[in-house]
């Protein structure tokens, strides 16, 4: 029998506790990765790693705010002390904005999008880096959005963090190129979690509106977001780097 593709890898997930987080990181423990779940979230956080675990993986579930240099540090020191190394990191952990015309957000809610959806990667890219240096190289994926190809009415914050987490991507990626380690970023669509849950309404209508922008004309799934993030992650795409993965059935492509 052939060894799982991520056997012996030790993978930290942010923003695990839910949606494209939890099936990502079920998905790397399902093929054999050592998974460290870190959010904010504990309850959330605890219920991804029953999950994982039942999939007979190592698990390690910790608080953390990404928005917290201390917090971050912390985790990325306790997986390694924990598990010896870090090979493969999913910066993944954001927030939606509520619509708003770009006079009508203020500057603490531009400020906290701006906290949580993008200076959060380049804390935790601070911190991993050093930890997979030490392991030889590694792989990190940043979570992005159609919304970091495309502008949007009414997400100009929004749209602004994922733009810029491209951006962060590329040029991260070109500073540790020579040195093993590859950094790319996954742009979803309308994908359904209870992100896009609280951002339609929830509703019939509302999910009528959000599936009106996929030419698939259904949502995607957390999962087919995961197999990507995988893909990113594992030997398989290792020429890709500096690369930002439209996954977004179609969203984004006659625009
Ligand atoms: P979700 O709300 O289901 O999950 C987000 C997770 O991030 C939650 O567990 C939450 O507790 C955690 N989190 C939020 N703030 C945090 C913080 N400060 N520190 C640590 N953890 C924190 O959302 P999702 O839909 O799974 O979104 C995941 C990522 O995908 C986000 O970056 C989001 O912007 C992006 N995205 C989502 C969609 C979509 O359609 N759902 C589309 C494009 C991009």
């Amino acid at each position: 029998m052939t060894e799982p593709r991520f056997a012996g890898k030790v993978a930290f997930v942010t923003g695990s506790g839910s949606g494209i987080g939890r099936a990502t990181a079920i998905a790397f423990a399902a093929e054999g990765a050592t998974v460290v779940l870190a959010d904010i979230d504990t309850s959330g956080n605890e219920e991804t790693a029953r999950l994982v675990s039942g999939h007979g993986g190592k698990v390690l579930a910790l608080k953390c705010d990404v928005t917290s240099s201390q917090e971050i540090q912390a985790a990325v020191e306790q997986a390694v002390q924990e598990f010896g190394r870090l090979d493969i990191a999913f910066n993944n952990a954001g927030i939606e904005q509520p619509p708003a015309a770009l006079v009508d957000i203020s500057e603490d809610q531009w400020a906290r999008l701006l906290d949580v959806n993008l200076r959060s990667a380049f804390l935790c890219m601070k911190y991993q880096i050093p930890a997979m240096l030490k392991s030889g190289g590694g792989s990190i994926v940043n979570t992005s959005s159609g919304a970091g190809v495309i502008g949007i009415s009414g997400q100009a914050a929004y749209v602004a963090a994922k733009h810029g987490l491209i951006g962060l991507t590329k040029s991260t990626a070109l500073d540790y190129a020579s040195q093993g380690i590859r950094v790319n970023a996954i742009c979803p669509g309308i994908i359904e979690t209870p992100m896009m849950d609280r951002f339609s309404g929830g509703t019939p209508e509302g999910r009528e509106r959000v599936i009106g922008q996929e030419p698939v004309g259904r949502m995607g799934k957390p999962e087919e977001i995961a197999s990507a993030v995988l893909w990113l992650s594992s030997d398989l795409g290792s020429f890709a780097t500096g690369h930002a993965m439209v996954i977004d059935g179609g969203q984004t492509v006659g625009i």
